[in-house]
């Protein structure tokens, strides 16, 4: 090997770089490239001396592709490249060189945590070739989960199980199981980026050593768009490459736009499944109804669990109330929480806000919350969205009016007051509700359409011939029509 060949590949690496980054970026061609001092040929290996460690780590972190792609030319596919970096003046100058192979696999998993401390050790000074550590930038990048919505104060309910568990069983064995990708989707306020949060938070609980990403797709396409204007779009697609569970957040937000966008994703994406990464993806729509995304994209959507996030049943509401009030430490009786949770159906964002309103309301005017204030407050609060009068909630009313537990409904009593008041909440329940038959007589102690009917009858007939019963019925009236 001629000794002058190590200068003459590294002058055409350099074109190459020069060439490729542009005059827009002759700043950085010099600050970053010039500075590298070829030092020896070993092979299809170039070592070549760099600065200082952080220096190194820049190179890493922002050229890592390019290097990889200009020594491959010059080298052929077995190139590599080996830094020497020049130390403390008080450490020997004597060149490090690292000792990994160039071959880019993703299966490698670098404990590099610490390796910014192992550089500054005289003893450690054998830093591994970028091509290979995916892991040095894989533990800078930071998860961007929020620490708040965790799996534990996610509150299960019928509306949310088959969700909640599969959530459970990625953040288990990301990747791993037939959940890839995890496709939530639900109307909106109803938990999906609580959930695919809280399943970030717990793979990473669970697999410390895993690269887990959030971004919202508005993120991820911007993103896109900056690295393509930058001339970086290969760094930005193999950053994600580079994670081991990904979560896009709000994936609706492409349809109709960021065609390009969505073609990077489709790569991405092919990737990552390849490699048994973890992909967890929230919607407002279901895979078949995000018409306007890419049709090959839909179908990748397909490939996983589709599952979907329902509004929750008043008893989940509840939980959902009583959660979040013991995570502020706020007390609130019963009476109060019942009338919110019966009150507010729509979803749990708005849920949220009525209570923060609540309590807002309360220490501004330093009132104590009772259930008058609720009352008031709550009735604004609902008039201004849209007010929805369940069949839980007639229910309720009926009962509280009746004096009776709210589950006299639903069980198989026949004693006259329980009949009566199932009776009447069936009556109101066809009256107010757009439910039909069927549902009303389901969700009212599991009785067939012809029992509504007969209930309503029933009350009708009564409402003319008996006193009581007509004084009631006005009474209930009136609170419904509050
Ligand atoms: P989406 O992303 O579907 O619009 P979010 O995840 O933003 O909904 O949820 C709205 C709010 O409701 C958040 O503050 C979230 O913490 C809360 N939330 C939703 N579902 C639950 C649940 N099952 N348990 C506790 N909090 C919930
Ligand atoms: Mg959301």
């Amino acid at each position: 090997m001629i000794e002058e060949d190590y200068k003459r590949v590294w002058a055409e690496c350099l074109e190459v770089i020069k060439d490729t980054l542009g005059p827009e970026n002759r700043k950085a061609y010099d600050t970053w490239f010039i500075p590298i001092v070829p030092l020896q040929l070993d092979g299809s290996t170039l070592i070549v001396q760099v600065p200082s460690p952080f220096f190194y780590e820049y190179l890493e972190d922002h050229y890592l592709n390019l290097l990889k792609r200009v020594i491959r030319l010059q080298l052929g596919p077995n190139g590599m490249l080996k830094y020497s970096i020049v130390m403390d003046q008080t450490i020997p100058s004597e060149p490090i060189v690292t000792t990994v192979p160039s071959s880019n696999q993703r299966s490698v998993q670098n404990p590099v945590t610490d390796l910014p401390v192992n550089i500054n050790k005289e003893n450690a000074r054998v830093i591994p070739n970028p091509f290979v550590i995916p892991g040095i930038q894989k533990t800078r990048i930071p998860s961007q989960l929020s620490p708040n919505a965790t799996l534990e104060n996610f509150v299960e309910g019928d509306c949310n199980r088959l969700a909640r568990s599969a959530g459970y069983a990625v953040a288990e064995k990301p990747g791993i199981t037939s959940f890839n990708p995890l496709f939530l989707h639900s109307h909106v306020g109803l938990g999906k980026t609580h959930l695919a949060n809280a399943i970030g938070l717990k793979t990473k609980e669970l697999h410390p050593d895993k690269t887990v990403l959030y971004v919202t797709s508005e993120q991820f396409m911007q993103q896109y768009a900056e690295a393509g204007r930058a001339g970086n779009t290969n760094d930005f697609i193999h950053f994600y490459e580079m994670v081991d569970v990904l979560i896009i957040d709000d994936i609706q937000f492409w349809v109709g736009r960021g065609q390009r966008t969505q073609e990077a994703f489709f790569h991405i994406f092919n990737r990552l499944h390849q490699h048994n990464c973890q992909i967890i993806i929230t919607s407002d729509k279901a895979p078949g109804e995000l018409q306007g995304l890419e049709p090959r994209l839909i179908s990748r959507l397909k490939w996983g669990l589709n599952a979907d996030l329902q509004a929750p049943d008043v008893e989940t509401r509840k939980a959902i109330l009583r959660q979040k009030l013991t995570n502020d430490g706020i007390e609130m009786g019963d009476d109060i929480i019942e009338y919110i949770a019966y009150n507010i159906n729509t979803n749990v964002r708005e849920l949220e806000g009525a209570l923060i309103s609540l309590i807002a309301q309360s220490s501004l005017n330093h009132r104590q919350i009772t259930l008058d204030l609720t009352k008031q407050m709550i009735d604004k609060y609902v008039q201004s969205s849209s007010r929805e009068i369940t069949i839980d909630y007639i229910q309720k009313v009926v009962c509280d009016t009746l004096d009776l537990p709210v589950e006299a409904i639903q069980q198989t009593s026949r004693k006259r007051e329980i009949v009566q008041a199932r009776q009447l909440a069936m009556y109101f329940a066809k009256k107010i509700t757009k439910s039909s038959l069927a549902v009303i007589g389901m969700q009212c102690g599991n009785k067939d359409h012809a029992t509504v009917l007969h209930a309503c009858k029933t009350i009708e007939n009564l409402r003319q011939t008996d006193r009581f019963i007509r004084g009631l019925v006005d009474d209930l009236e009136k609170k419904f029509a509050e």
